[in-house]
């Protein structure tokens, strides 16, 4: 994991420079490193479209901005910063007295020596960010500001990369990727996504994982209104389809049935789960289980319907069980939204460690099962079928045997294996492990 956290690191430091937004050049150029770790389809949507409530912008992309006092040195450059131009202004060329130019500057007071990062998607503005000392050094006098963007009709980008599983009821895992240098909103998500993908084809999944980097808010909605099949069919009204046995072949078209989003995942604060509209989804199930069991400091926390985009993916029309991991989650820490979340602010140990937890998660979601015990009058008898065998020199042979025992008791097709593992208080491993020794043994289907 040290060596992963290593990489995931690495692609931090290579997409923290790129200035992203909700459009544009930018989010190119994050995809393009991305799909040098992880194969990505990207999709390209025109500016207009409608998706659901909302309309695809105009295109956004920037080449120089700076205001230069009156000898023509630069004292706020784009070049230095991506974050010193609010993000998404109209073009500007102009001079102006600092008077004049102070309401399109933007700072903050409380840290003095930090840039804010700030946007104006939807109102057409242009500004500056910059440190309040830096501001507190200009005189008064004339300014040249300049601002070299454009806004035209393009596309909005977002790619997807899919782990093919044994059934096609799908997994989404879903980040942003509209935030210009910010290494831990944002960039660190990526990263964990990026090499949780790789570590899922390590082995063929039981479901099939989406992956989706797409700008916050407007690109899940988009996705979401060119999915609204693929996520409809998970929806508890419409009856959620059971899942494949074993050997049979995957359905066509791909149902939704879970979701995580990854958000703020490299900081060095205790992770943070924040719960699924539903509140009892089977990722909050795993999540919380997984998060208690591996003795962690952590916190669980409910929905609200802000933060990122579990806003849209738990939204009532879609409800799906999708929850967010992060570190210190959303608003939460002080370099948040500013130039100090920075390279510095990241560390290869909590992005590993990010990483594991999705890791585990996903593979106790993945073998989360309800079976029917086929033998359920009276205890089957174990012996007879090399099952206390198969647990000789097991330095856990007794805690394998109550296992089985639990799964047989509870294997009434109600109870799933978490439900088991809760239960007995037995680790979830312990629990599918010898679900799949009664599973073999013929005693239980699935
Ligand atoms: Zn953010």
């Amino acid at each position: 994991m040290t060596d992963a956290g290593e990489e995931m690191y690495e692609l931090v430091e290579r997409l923290y420079p790129l200035c992203r937004s909700i459009t544009g050049d930018g989010v190119r150029a994050t995809l393009e490193i991305v799909d040098e770790y992880v194969p990505l389809r990207v999709h390209e949507v025109p500016t207009g479209t409608r998706v659901l409530d909302w309309t695809v912008p105009q295109e956004w992309n920037i080449r120089d901005a700076y205001i230069a006092d009156a000898a023509g040195n630069r004292v706020v450059d784009f070049a230095a910063s991506n974050l010193h131009v609010l993000g998404y202004s109209v073009p500007v060329a102009a001079t102006m007295p600092l008077d004049e130019l102070r309401g399109h500057l933007h700072t903050l007071p409380e840290h003095p020596s930090w840039v804010p990062y700030r946007t104006s998607y939807y109102q057409p503005e242009w500004g500056f960010c910059l440190a309040q000392e830096t501001l507190d050094a200009m005189p008064d006098g004339e300014y040249e500001v300049r601002i070299d963007s454009t806004l035209a009709d393009g596309h909005l980008t977002y790619a997807e990369h899919v782990v093919p599983g044994q059934v096609a009821d799908e997994v989404i895992v879903s980040c942003h990727v509209c935030h210009p240098s910010l290494a831990n909103d944002n960039v660190a998500g990526i990263a964990v996504a990026t090499f949780l993908a790789r570590a899922l084809a390590e082995r063929t999944p039981w479901y099939t994982y989406r992956f989706l980097f797409a700008p916050g808010t407007i690109g899940a909605i988009t996705w979401l209104a060119r999915n609204a099949d693929r996520v409809n069919g998970a929806s508890p009204a419409l009856g959620a389809p059971p899942g494949r046995r074993p050997g049979e072949e995957p359905r066509a078209g791909g149902r939704v049935r879970h979701g995580l989003v990854l958000a703020c995942a490299g900081d060095p604060g205790q992770l943070t789960y924040k719960q699924s509209r539903r509140g009892d989804a089977e990722i909050d199930r795993v999540m919380r289980h997984v998060l208690l069991a591996s003795d962690r400091p952590h916190r669980v926390a409910e929905f609200t319907p802000y933060g990122y985009d579990e806003r849209q993916f738990c939204s009532p029309g879609f409800d799906l069980g999708v929850g967010s991991l992060s570190r210190t989650p959303y608003a939460g820490y002080p370099e948040y939204h500013t130039s100090a979340d920075d390279l510095a602010f990241v560390s290869p140990e909590a992005l590993a460690d990010t990483l594991a937890v999705c890791r585990e998660a996903f593979s106790v979601l993945d073998r989360n099962r309800r079976y029917v015990n086929l033998s359920p009058y009276g205890e089957p008898q174990l012996g007879r079928r090399g099952l206390y065998e198969s647990l000789g020199g097991r330095s856990d042979a007794k805690q394998a045997q109550m296992a089985m025992l639990w799964v047989l008791s509870l294997s009434d097709g109600e109870h799933s294996l978490l439900d088991v593992a809760q239960r007995s208080g037995l680790p979830f491993d312990t629990v599918a492990t010898a679900a799949d020794a009664l599973h073999g043994a013929g005693l239980i289907k699935a």
